[in-house]
């Protein structure tokens, strides 16, 4: 992420038009209703996992995870081992949907990562919770270890793995590591044309894992209303503040096609997207772990899954 030009095109386009309300959420089917507020700092994962998994992702051996090299491939294998070695299974029979794209003249082979937890409640209805693997390589001799972008993300979907192995949710859960997102969100795009299941949210992180004001921004809720309570009954944990914000209500800049998450809006299917504001080593060869702020990321990781844990109650 994230496409300047296509913003501002966008503001232009819809700002002071209606939003496009997605598909409804009917919360009076809803069991439970939970915005209890967390008053002190726990985790339900492992954060030295959390660290060691972004320390490794965007180190140089995986040479920047550009779509279609040898560091991608890297890349890949590392994302289904931890998948394996914490337990959660290949949504088919491999780990890997593969898909091909062209930009301009060229021909690329793509790979998603997609693991499934199957839920308790609702199995047939499908929260996507997604982070793009892909990054931008190496230019000029230097190399793009997007620590943030987003090594972050795809960490965090470990988290969600460990969470998740041992509190099965309600709803089935797919976990999915896209691929081409800095070519045009290939991987989610392909992913939401090919699902054969029912998919009822995403929510997607990209860039979650250092914040100058330490916020967090939720972007979404804007589309689905019935989303708005989680978010707003979750503003703060550790360093963290959750903001709702940049879903073009107002000048600054909108983020509803700035990464995956865009391919499910296009869709219909409700969303949300997490991510911070960007920064000075932002699409830079400096983006780097030295660069990430661990404690916002341990706890921008925290929160976002205290959100997960209460959009599961509901039945979307
Ligand atoms: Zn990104």
């Amino acid at each position: 992420m994230k496409y300047f030009i296509l913003n501002v095109f966008i503001v232009v386009l819809s700002f002071n038009s209606q939003a496009q309300e997605l598909k409804k959420i009917d919360l009076t089917k809803s069991t439970h209703v939970k915005t209890s507020k967390i008053t002190f700092k726990s985790y339900d994962y492992d954060t030295i996992h959390l660290i060691e998994a972004v320390k490794e992702l965007s180190s140089d051996k995986f040479e920047g995870r550009r779509t279609g090299t040898k560091g991608a491939e890297k890349a890949r294998d590392y994302i289904i081992n931890r998948f394996k070695a914490i337990g959660v299974k290949s949504l088919n029979e491999s780990y890997v949907q593969d898909f091909k794209f062209e930009v301009g003249t060229k021909n690329y082979n793509a790979q998603n990562i997609l693991a499934e937890i199957k839920g308790s409640h609702y199995p047939s209805k499908y929260i996507v919770i997604s982070a793009h693997y892909d990054h931008e390589g190496i230019k000029q001799g230097k190399i793009y270890n997007g620590a943030d972008d987003d090594a972050s993300g795809v960490s965090a979907l470990f988290a969600f793995a460990e969470y998740l192995k041992s509190h099965q949710p309600k709803h089935s859960v797919i976990l999915a590591a896209f691929d081409g997102e800095e070519l045009g969100l290939k991987g989610a795009y392909n992913f939401v044309k090919a699902a054969k299941e029912n998919l009822v949210l995403n929510l997607n992180m990209d860039m979650i894992s250092r914040s100058n004001k330490s916020d967090l921004f939720a972007v979404g809720t804007r589309y689905t209303s019935a989303l708005k309570p989680v978010i707003e009954a979750n503003k703060i944990f550790g360093k963290v503040k959750l903001v709702i914000g940049h879903e073009g209500l107002t000048k600054a800049d909108n983020w509803t096609h700035s990464s995956d998450h865009a391919a499910f809006y296009d869709k219909n299917i409700p969303f949300v997207y997490f991510g911070v504001a960007d920064h000075k080593d932002y699409h830079k060869p400096t983006d780097d772990f030295e660069n990430i702020d661990q404690e916002f990321f341990k706890d921008a990781v925290q929160i976002i899954l205290n959100t997960f844990k209460e959009f599961d109650l509901l039945n979307l």
